[in-house]
């Protein structure tokens, strides 16, 4: 059973974190980056990206607009 998108209640695919509709609103995208990043603090732009479903660029853009803190910056690579 898959469930509900939060924003919107439209099915989503396995891992998503918000359907497909929501994620082109980019005030859903924001607050799920944001929202991701307040219970994983250590996250870098790829995790956030892996699991939000929000793309990377769009990550390191609300990065750069300095809204957003992530550990890692554009550029540097998380260590094993
Ligand atoms: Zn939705």
């Amino acid at each position: 059973m898959s469930q509900g998108c939060p924003y919107c209640g439209n099915e989503l695919q396995k891992h998503e974190f918000f359907c497909a509709d929501c994620g082109q609103d980019e005030f859903i995208c924001y607050r799920a980056v944001k929202d991701y990043l307040r219970k994983h603090p250590n996250s870098n732009a790829m995790q956030v990206a892996n699991a939000t479903g929000i793309s990377v660029s769009k990550i390191l853009q609300y990065i750069r607009e300095g809204s957003l803190a992530v550990v890692e910056q554009e550029g540097r690579r998380a260590r094993q």
